[in-house]
């Protein structure tokens, strides 16, 4: 496609009807597909032609929404997986494996950073955690021979940090070594990390990306700006594939994304479902305005809680004395999103009698989506630790995550300054 805006690519691509075909994608609801002659079978089985034959390896109503967030990102290739945690890990797979390590920022969401610090382990690949706000000199320190990726988040969940892609792309550059973020908070409309030299590009399609709390899923991006050809760091694009009748990955056009779905997805088969990439893709048609929305009702959010004397603090990049402010200034011009976090003054009875008094903001496990929604972690998904432990994940007692949604601001104003009346 054309080089769109967001705003046009988010309802016209990935999907290009001829004519008499449905204006938007179909749900292909189909396990396998009709071939009338063998040799047409074989191509495909070859990766010389794009034919469907198997939902396991692509379906098109999945391929009508891995084409639209291509375009979004200015990828080369898409490859939607069946949630986004299955996205990092199919993601990480195809570059590292046993005796390998990766490298990723320690603010990531906690579901990324089980996988990182007790799954890949397991796998026999070594996970090096940083923190995201240290030098590149610190950062460096952590690389070898055998690292195959560097992982962050645009916006991390839930600590509302925001990546210097700057810092990291030169990294990246210099080791020679793929960057790949997670750009789930900012989506493409906020935030295109090509346009700053990042590889590859994840995200968890769960949140924004179909925005309205209805279909898991997962997507990885292929910028198509990392040579693979002749890296001795990534051997394995560079000699065949015997279990793909000799396939050299770097010879190809596109060969992260080529890797990933021969690979990977027909090896665990965890795909993007036809009826959720259909639900996504039809989600993903207001993303533009939602996004725009989203930003607007957290400025405001944000600058009431900042005032609010029973609140002790406010975490949100769009706030001028919040740490992030400048890196968002230059990364995220277009706004921040709904996510941020902040304290109430007084413990955890204070927050619990907080959350019971909100009225219009419901409280879930759930973040980005058109609704409101609000989570306590310390007793909820952080309940197991202790007070010192929940301080030493960045978690305080008081922490209140919020996703602030695309209702009327004064009507989530009012449900919060409410709330803190009874407080
Ligand atoms: C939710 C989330 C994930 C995991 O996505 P699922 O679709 O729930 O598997 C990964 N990364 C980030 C930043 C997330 O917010």
């Amino acid at each position: 496609m054309k080089n769109y805006k967001p705003e046009t690519l988010c309802v016209q691509a990935g999907w290009s009807p001829k004519t008499g075909e449905s204006r938007i994608p179909p749900i292909c609801q189909s396990t396998t597909f009709y071939y009338g002659d063998s040799q047409a079978m074989a191509d495909c089985f070859d990766l010389k032609s794009n034919g469907y034959f198997y939902s396991r390896l692509a379906n098109p109503t999945v391929a009508a929404f891995e084409g639209k967030v291509a375009a979004l990102d200015g990828g080369v290739a898409a490859i939607g997986c069946a949630s986004g945690m299955s996205a990092v890990t199919l993601a990480v797979l195809t570059l590292a494996g046993s005796g390998d390590n990766i490298l990723c920022s320690q603010a990531v969401y906690g579901g990324t950073f089980n996988l990182c610090g007790t799954t890949l382990p397991k796998l026999g690949i070594e996970c090096r955690f940083f923190d995201p706000d240290d030098s590149a000199e610190d950062i460096e320190k952590l690389i070898d021979d055998r690292t195959k990726l560097i992982l962050t988040e645009t916006i991390a969940n839930p600590a509302i940090v925001v990546l210097d892609f700057e810092k990291i792309n030169a990294i990246s550059k210099k080791y020679g070594v793929v960057h790949m973020v997670d750009n789930t908070l900012a989506t493409p409309v906020l935030c295109r990390p090509k346009d700053f030299g990042t590889d590859i590009i994840i995200y968890s399609t769960t949140k924004y990306m179909d925005g309205h709390a209805a279909a898991l899923g997962g997507l990885i991006v292929d910028a198509g700006t990392f040579n693979f050809a002749g890296n001795p760091r990534y051997a394995s694009f560079n000699v065949p594939d015997e279990s793909y009748h000799g396939l050299v990955y770097a010879q190809l056009e596109v060969p992260f994304a080529t890797k990933c779905r021969a690979q990977l997805i027909r090896d665990t088969g965890a795909i993007m479902a036809p009826m959720n990439a259909y639900l996504s893709y039809l989600g993903s048609d207001t993303l533009a305005l939602r996004m725009q929305r989203h930003s607007e009702n957290a400025v405001k959010v944000a600058a009431f809680l900042n005032g609010h004397p029973k609140v002790e603090w406010v975490k949100h990049p769009s706030l001028e004395g919040d740490k992030y402010h400048a890196l968002a200034q230059k990364y995220l011009p277009r706004g921040c999103g709904g996510m941020m976090s902040f304290g109430i003054k007084g413990g955890m009875e204070k927050c619990r009698k907080f959350m019971e008094s909100l009225e219009l903001i419901t409280q879930e496990t759930h973040v980005a989506d058109v609704r409101s929604c609000i989570l306590h972690p310390a007793s909820s998904t952080h309940r197991q630790l202790s007070e010192k432990e929940l301080e030493m994940a960045g978690v305080p007692m008081n922490l209140m995550r919020l996703s602030v949604g695309i209702e009327n601001a004064e009507d989530i104003i009012a449900d919060l300054e409410g709330a803190l009346n009874a407080v």
